[in-house]
């Protein structure tokens, strides 16, 4: 056999270069905080901005937004790892490619999504960085900056680690920022919804969490929109298709066990069932699925430790990513329908007052626990009945009440008219990307006014407002409505997000929270519906 020296050399200089250029680059990537501190600590807000300022001096693609200031006039950093050339929406657009947006920190208290985030966007910098030939990946690793900032050990005292502490869950206003999407009273809000979701419009959004709640086998939950005014395709498609894929992968390549997110009703008599938690869009999830768009919302579970909940979860989002990039093409296919479906007029009714329901019967993975001695230690403080775990986890038969189904509905409307001095309402409603117009000329129209029956306050405030529930009933009338009479059309694909907006009697539309409160004396809502498509003359607020 004759050798080729030279050749053969050169193989071997060659592949000496790639290995020292690999060292060089592995020695050049930073390392997250959790990492350096051996997972004692979670990073600072200047971390976070130091860790991305390092990965871009190995990638000049990597892009850096901000998306928002928080409002102690912290900049809100997004970042942009797609294929080269893409630096705006416009361009990732034009690739085609499915937008992943990730956000993590949303609660400063629940931290490894951070963590986590950051070792994904650095695999997107090297290891992973054929995703990026199938995707562009947005990454928010410090939504709720100002709650990082008070990292105190007094956080979370049943969470497990770190050990040096964790921030807080509210922003710097007080506000739980995972109730904000509707009422958007938060500067992180505003600057997420405008700069992120308008933007960009991602396809998918991850939004990462930590829970505490009831004592289970699985090392992390997740959900899907609960609200079932989102698209049914869209839904089913989640709960069919990409996240069985995603539990499958977690367990076959992590060996770990996931689930939908939920709580025993008893920890101690859990046959009585698994229940999810809310429909309400004023979380994350069930507000992106009103948008016509893919939600999963990411709890690591808070009882196993530091190091295990970022392993988690960013195993959890590298599956995320592998889903998208088999099935991102389909994704867009069902989104742009569920657009379709809304402008086009199709959906005709829809809910405005929701209760949970059996979903299915299942297995699922129980933790047994006893009921605590006088001489145990609870695990969770102020939790009823106090419980001893056992460590043993057990499948249990029981029911999954894993979604939710419309009590009352309301009948979707050609278009909704909104008086002139609802400014607020409707500077409300352009935040979110709904198009709003004015109608040039008086007008005499056949609507529906809201008949208003009755307001009623919470006793109790939540996130300083005492949330107003209305009684009523659409009546038909002929009316002349005003020039400069605000117009908001449902042929927009915002159209499912404007309708809980808007309906009077919605859960958590700006009737609840109190945009309205001061036309409750009055007979008739200042809000009302034109039921049947026709011709108007109104120009589009700029
Ligand atoms: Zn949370």
């Amino acid at each position: 056999m004759r050798s080729f020296p030279f050749a053969s050399l050169r193989v071997r200089m060659t592949f000496l270069l790639c290995f020292l250029c690999e060292v060089t680059l592995a020695q050049e990537l930073p390392k997250t905080t959790a990492e350096a501190s051996n997972y004692r600590s979670t990073a600072r807000y200047e971390d976070v901005i130091g860790f991305i300022v390092g990965l871009q001096r190995s990638d000049h693609d990597l892009r850096v937004e901000f998306f928002g200031t928080s409002g102690e006039g912290r900049a809100l950093p997004l970042v942009i790892a797609g294929p080269p050339g893409v630096v705006d929406p416009r361009t990732a657009r034009a690739t085609g490619l499915p937008i992943v947006f990730i956000m993590a920190n949303i609660h400063a208290g629940e931290v490894e999504g951070k963590e986590a985030a950051q070792m994904v966007l650095r695999d997107l910098v090297s290891s992973s960085r054929k995703l990026r030939d199938e995707m562009v990946v947005l990454i928010a690793p410090i939504y709720n900056a100002d709650g990082n900032e008070k990292i105190s050990t007094d956080h979370r005292k049943t969470q497990n680690g770190p050990p040096n502490g964790v921030g807080v869950r509210e922003n710097g206003q007080g506000l739980d920022l995972n109730r904000d999407y509707m009422k958007l009273e938060s500067p992180e809000a505003r600057g997420l919804i405008s700069n992120v979701l308008n933007r960009w419009d991602p396809l998918v959004t991850v939004d990462l969490h930590t829970t505490n709640g009831s004592f289970h086998g699985y090392a992390l939950t997740y959900s899907p929109p609960l609200n079932p005014n989102a698209s049914a395709d869209l839904i089913d498609f989640e709960r069919d298709t990409l996240l069985p894929l995603i539990r499958e992968q977690m367990r076959t390549k992590h060996n770990k066990e996931t689930y939908y997110y939920g709580n025993f009703l008893n920890q101690l008599t859990p046959e009585k069932g698994w229940y999810t938690f809310d429909s309400r869009p004023r979380f994350g999830n069930n507000y992106v699925g009103l948008r016509n768009r893919f939600a999963i919302l990411s709890e690591a579970y808070s009882y196993i430790d530091f190091r295990a909940r970022v392993e988690v979860t960013y195993q959890f989002l590298q599956e995320i990513l592998n889903a998208v990039a088999k099935h991102g093409k389909k994704m867009m296919r069902i989104a742009n329908r569920a657009d379709e479906q809304i402008r086009r007029g199709k959906v005709r009714k829809a809910g405005v007052r929701f209760e949970i329901k059996p979903w299915k019967d299942t297995e699922i993975l129980w933790e047994r626990c006893v009921p605590a001695d006088s001489s145990a230690q609870p695990e969770s403080p102020g939790e009823t009945p106090k419980v001893r775990r056992t460590g043993q986890i057990v499948p249990v038969k029981m029911t999954d009440y894993g979604i939710f189904a419309a009590t009352e509905r309301s009948d979707v409307p050609f278009a909704y008219l909104i008086n002139t001095a609802e400014e607020k309402a409707v500077a409300n409603l352009r935040m979110h990307g709904i198009v709003v117009e004015k109608l040039q000329h008086d007008m005499q129209l056949d609507l529906e006014q809201f008949s208003i029956g009755g307001g009623k306050l919470a006793e109790h405030p939540f996130q300083a407002h005492h949330e107003a529930t209305l009684t009523g009933k659409w009546k038909r009338r002929k009316e002349t409505v005003p020039a400069g009479t605000f117009l908001v059309r449902m042929n927009q694909p915002l159209a499912r997000l404007a309708f809980y907006l808007l309906e009077p009697r919605s859960d958590d539309g700006l009737f609840d929270w109190n945009f309205f409160d001061s036309s409750l004396e009055a007979e008739i809502a200042p809000v009302r519906r034109i039921m049947k498509p026709l011709a108007i003359d109104a120009t589009i607020i700029p």
